[in-house]
């Protein structure tokens, strides 16, 4: 059985539509890492074991106060990302 956190796949998804609204934020894979490792980083993991299990958390006690911390989290990471973009140094 695989166990999935939920924030992770969430922080992917919300990261991806706010790239959407940044045009001028890196995209490559380096910097997509990145901005996810810092955000899961500041944020509580929450795990599921079962695809039901995934959107019962998505649904319920991953609420508006999750999807803020999320938002300010990703919002921090794109900023010090775009500030220090490790790719150049690759
Ligand atoms: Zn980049």
């Amino acid at each position: 059985m695989k166990i999935t956190n939920v924030v992770e796949t969430m922080v992917w998804e919300v990261m991806e539509s706010m790239l959407d609204q940044q045009p001028d934020m890196c995209r490559c894979d380096c910097c997509r890492a990145d901005m996810a490792a810092y955000a899961l980083n500041r944020l509580s993991p929450h795990y599921a074991a079962t695809k039901k299990g995934e959107v019962l958390i998505k649904a319920g006690s991953l609420d508006r106060g999750m999807n803020v911390a999320l938002l300010v989290a990703l919002t921090e990471a794109m900023e010090i990302v775009k500030a220090n973009p490790r790719h150049e140094k690759e």
